[in-house]
């Protein structure tokens, strides 16, 4: 077991590793240390962006890859899946990311792997490991975690980043079922759906899933084909012919009650096995593991069973929205706490691109140290300004 206080950053930045190597690793870790901050949750493998870089001396708009990795991977732990890892066009060699590691700990700095896994478009477009909807279209930005290939390439991201390299954790994104509409490029949607509708358009159809389902005793094809139907009858009636969101989750329920319930916990099983063994694999060597979005999201649509990941986790970001109230983070901290083992640490995951001012920025810190949230994520270092920079200096007393 490790000690907590020595293994866990009281305040991290969530970083780029070409927005290091861009300013130089000397000069980067310098500034990031000068906002009191003492860790990194440095992207490992990272989805598709296109980067306005206020700061960075090498780029200002760099359109980034469509999902890679930013390390040349150790190609034979990918043995057992058909998909190829993607390395990024910026990782210069093999000692990409070990310089950056090796410097941060020369500064005492702690460094945590980021990994974004199941959203990729690079290789959900592909390798024909992406979601399928319920009309059989491919989602072109979600792989499937039901997809055996898509298991076995997580879990050998998984080795590789925790067994070849010396970060202190692992951060876990997108290690679930993401929903509908999730990494559209450029939508042309002119429809608006409520969130019972949503969860039936972002059920995945996969073969996998619908094995899944089958073995749960669902009828997948008389789901799939009543599924269908009920979405085109509904979709005649958009906009102003539909009934409230509240009787459309009761008609959901009357029609499709038991088979959705039933093909939800298939996804559960699915979904929630495959986090809990990459889980295992890096608290086998030592690492600690933190995660985002889960405890906020709703666990029909990840597939995640909260309960069953409650000790999962020694470290939990929740999201700090625009202009905050006190009521609005509280809540947030108490949904999280409820549904966190007590030695979970909290983080606050705060965008200083959403605030106006260092006032603004500096009360809703204050807010979340007032209730008991004095560590901190910030988001992130290549995009933000010299007076974001600034801001997050002038703060740091809320958790050195
Ligand atoms: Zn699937």
């Amino acid at each position: 077991m490790y000690d907590k206080e020595d293994m866990l950053p009281k305040a991290t930045f969530f970083v780029y590793p070409w927005d290091i190597h861009d300013e130089g690793i000397g000069l980067a870790l310098k500034n990031i240390q000068g906002c009191g901050i003492d860790g990194l949750e440095l992207a490992v493998s990272y989805h598709i962006g296109t980067y306005v870089l206020p700061r960075n001396p090498k780029r200002f708009a760099y359109s980034g890859n469509h999902g890679a990795l930013y390390f040349q991977p150790d190609r034979a732990l990918y043995s057992k899946t058909s998909i190829e890892p993607v390395v990024a066009d910026v990782v210069e060699g093999p000692d990409y990311l070990t310089q950056i590691l090796g410097a941060a700990r020369e500064n005492g700095m702690k460094t945590t792997a980021w990994v974004v896994y199941c959203y990729n478009h690079q290789l959900a477009r592909n390798v024909k490991a992406g979601k399928v909807n319920v009309f059989g279209d491919p989602d072109h930005g979600q792989l499937c975690v039901a997809n055996t290939d898509v298991r076995e390439y997580c879990t050998a991201l998984t080795k590789d980043v925790v067994d070849n390299y010396s970060f202190d954790g692992i951060f876990v994104e997108s290690l679930d079922y993401m929903p509908f509409g999730y990494g559209f490029l450029n939508p042309k949607v002119a429809v608006r759906f409520p969130t019972e509708v949503s969860l039936l358009l972002g059920l995945c159809f996969c073969e996998y899933c619908q094995q899944a389902a089958s073995r749960q005793g669902v009828d997948v094809d008389r789901f799939m084909s009543g599924l269908q139907e009920w979405i085109r009858e509904y979709c005649r009636k958009l906009p102003d012919m539909i009934p409230s969101p509240e009787m459309v989750a009761v008609q959901i329920q009357e029609v499709f009650g038991e088979e959705l319930a039933a093909y939800l916990k298939a996804r559960r099983e699915t979904a929630t096995s495959l986090l809990e063994n990459n889980i295992s694999l890096a608290r086998q060597v030592g690492k600690h593991v933190a995660i985002g979005g889960i405890v906020e999201s709703d666990p029909r649509v990840t597939g995640i069973d909260v309960q069953r990941t409650r000790q999962l986790f020694d470290r939990v970001f929740i999201t700090v929205p625009q202009d905050p109230t006190r009521e609005i983070l509280r809540a947030k901290i108490e949904k999280a706490k409820d549904n966190l083992a007590p030695s979970t640490e909290i983080y606050a995951l705060v965008s200083p691109s959403l605030f106006d001012s260092e006032q603004s920025f500096g009360e809703t810190l204050y807010l979340l140290k007032g209730d008991g949230v004095d560590r901190f994520g910030f988001y992130n270092y290549g995009i933000l300004t010299e007076r974001h920079l600034h801001w997050i200096a002038n703060t740091c007393h809320l958790w050195r």
